[in-house]
């Protein structure tokens, strides 16, 4: 089976109060120990949370850049983020794809360059309120999907997909069960398409878009919810229950 996977992604929230508090709630628990947990940090604090937080609590990065290093003003390199003892990213964060323009062509080169330097990834994918509309969810998460396949090559075992709908994610709106269930059964049949049924198989598919501790547990009942990607309620008590869904 595949093991449950439950990322905080916190985004620019949390001061070093809040990340206390949020670090001891997770130290308290109790959280299930067949569950990985990953708390994706502002790289501000990533040296902080590190320095705070248990060796059984993987420590993201939310971005980063394609290069090692350079004349890149403003940005982190993988390198730097396991230099402070993270080792993972998250990358393509439909905030990222939006707000930030990042395309499916670069999204898959920070990939592939993070993988490179021996990152984790969590990919995020997932469709436009307006692209489910049109009918578009499976074209759209196919496109984002086909693009990673030569950025990951042989290191899936390394990546975790997130499928977040854009108009679940902050809108209070989670997607059904069944909605959720439908589009990771569909991704996971295209990658034993696209890429083998070993990697199909095991690869693990978060759902992210207003998970909270109420809607958690329906939700990872269903068969190819691997785990969640969490925004709001990662910076509160109730990520704890979220991580604890398949209890
Ligand atoms: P919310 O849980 O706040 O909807 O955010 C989801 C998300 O974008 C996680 O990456």
């Amino acid at each position: 089976g595949r093991k449950f996977v439950v990322g905080g992604n916190w985004k620019m929230n949390g001061d070093k109060n809040q990340i206390n508090e949020i670090v001891n709630n997770l130290k308290k628990g109790p959280l299930d120990p067949n569950v990985d947990v990953v708390i994706g940090v502002p790289a501000i604090y990533l040296s902080y949370v590190k320095s705070i937080v248990p060796e059984n609590i993987g420590v993201a990065a939310q971005n980063c850049w394609k290069v090692t290093k350079g004349a890149f003003t403003g940005e982190i390199s993988p390198a730097m983020i396991k230099d402070v003892g993270a080792d993972w990213v998250i990358l393509g964060h439909s905030e990222r794809r939006t707000i930030f323009g990042e395309k499916d062509e670069l999204v898959a080169a920070k990939v592939a360059h993070a993988l490179e330097q021996g990152l984790k990834v969590i990919a995020c994918i997932g469709e436009t309120l307006e692209e489910r509309e049109a009918g578009k969810t499976e074209e759209v998460v196919f496109r984002q999907t086909k693009a990673l396949v030569p950025a990951i090559g042989s290191n899936w075992d390394k990546v975790v997909l997130a499928y977040e709908p854009v108009w679940a994610i902050g809108t209070g709106k989670t997607a059904t069960p069944q909605q959720a269930q439908d589009v990771h059964a569909a991704l996971r049949n295209w990658l034993s398409v696209n890429v083998s049924g070993d990697v199909a198989n095991a690869v693990r598919i978060q759902y992210g878009g207003s998970v909270t501790g109420a809607t958690a547990k329906e939700l990872a009942a269903r068969p190819d919810i691997d785990g969640f990607l969490v925004g709001g309620a990662s910076l509160k008590p109730e990520f704890v229950d979220i991580v604890n869904a398949t209890q």
